[in-house]
């Protein structure tokens, strides 16, 4: 079929960034504003109530103007020194970045190692916590989503482990892809510093990011030595907005104003329920494809930690992924996430985050029906009306 010229909406179903709801671009394209001006410090002194609301949390929050790697490194260069061991939960592409980003900053990172397809063994986390009596481990680093595989790791789990083992490493944990996605409570689940952004659950432009950090966090920042100026903590705790070394993004706060809106008057529960069903739907979908097994599967191997935020969609051996995507692109104007790092052309992924409702899901779902059709990818055809089927269940 050839290229067809974009007619109607692109369907967006990227797992970010994601679709930004007309009212958060209106929000957006306000005039400018001092971010000193009495009337914008009002708006930010609202909107970082509502996201320490979404975060869970009564202690502290810094925010960034960067995306989410900022807050990744904020992170670590806040609370480390040069040297010091930190324990990184594999889960995929994006554990492997953070690991990454933390040995340039001079941190000696190991890793308990897990089946991408299925997530962590949380024996081993225990056994690696437990064996480290000299707590040489200064802290886990965990992702709650795993935006690349469609694995999600329940953090409760990981404060089971350091408390079983009464190992007093700090708990870090990545929210990128799961806040306002999936269940997440910063106190409660005894996470010290939590890593999220903008551009995903939240429906807004990239360009926000910001680390929820408690008091045992904060204590622990004093000590370290990792070079910072822009994410420092200190630095910025001296500033009127106690965040934003710099600039305040005064657009960007506009439209988390309406984001946090649109997010309460759906009601955090209802934003929950809403993904758990299109997440459901989809997978219905794709087990639906899956045929005898033949076909097209769900990378995620491990039904009670399938993402409700992202599905990867694992291609049989000899066939490409990318060219499903293609397809879904270039003629039904369908935007899916690629695979990455060692799933590249592997994996494709359907986005089921933020702003979405059932006929977007459902056509989301028909365009890569037909673009595995074209491109003779097998499949049992009718995943769309599995797809409704669990929608009307
Ligand atoms: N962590 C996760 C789970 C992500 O999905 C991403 C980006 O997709 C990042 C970190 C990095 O964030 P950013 O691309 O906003 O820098």
């Amino acid at each position: 079929m050839n290229a067809i010229a974009p007619r109607g909406r692109m369907f967006f179903a990227n797992p970010g960034p994601t679709n930004i709801p007309d009212s958060i671009q209106h929000a957006v394209a306000r005039p400018s504003i001092d971010f000193n001006d009495a009337a914008f410090f009002a708006i930010y002194e609202k909107c970082v109530a509502g996201l320490k609301r979404l975060l869970k949390t009564e202690q502290h929050l810094f925010l960034y103007t960067a995306s989410g790697h900022g807050a990744w490194e904020a992170s670590m260069a806040n609370l480390f020194s040069a040297g010091d061991t930190l324990l990184v939960i594999e889960t995929g592409h994006f554990s492997e970045s953070w690991g990454k980003m933390g040995r340039a900053l001079g941190l000696n990172i190991e890793t308990v190692a897990a089946d991408w397809t299925k997530g962590v063994d949380f024996a081993a986390l225990r056994a690696a916590l437990a064996a480290d009596t000299g707590h040489r481990i200064k802290g886990v680093c965990a992702v709650q989503n795993e935006t690349a595989t469609g694995v999600m790791l329940p953090l409760p789990e990981v404060r089971a482990a350091l408390d079983a083992t009464n190992h007093p490493a700090l708990f870090l944990s990545d929210t990128i892809s799961s806040l306002g996605c999936l269940p997440f409570e910063m106190d409660a689940w005894g996470i010290d510093c939590v890593v999220g952004g903008s551009q995903k659950g939240l429906m807004l432009p990239t360009g926000m990011s910001f680390t929820g950090v408690s008091n045992k966090a904060l204590e622990a920042h004093k000590s370290s030595t990792i070079p910072k100026h822009y994410f420092d903590w200190t630095e910025m705790g001296g500033r009127r907005h106690k965040s934003f070394v710099g600039t305040v993004p005064t657009s960007l706060f506009y439209g988390l104003e309406e984001s946090l809106r649109l997010i309460e008057e759906e009601t955090l529960e209802g934003v929950l329920a809403r993904h758990t069903r299109l997440a459901k739907a989809v997978r219905a979908a794709v087990r639906h494809w899956a045929g005898n097994g033949d076909g097209v599967t769900l990378f995620c191997q491990n039904a009670e930690r399938a993402s409700d935020s992202v599905t990867a969609i694992l291609v049989p051996e000899g066939h490409d992924a990318d060219r499903v995507r293609a397809t879904a692109r270039n003629s039904f104007n369908v935007s899916l996430g690629a695979g990455l790092n060692k799933l590249a052309g592997r994996v494709f992924r359907i986005g089921h985050l933020g702003d979405l409702n059932e006929p977007m899901i459902l056509g989301t779902l028909a365009s890569v029906e037909m673009a595995l059709k074209l491109n003779g990818v097998p499949h049992r055809p009718g995943g769309v009306a599995a797809a409704m089927e669990s929608l009307t269940a």
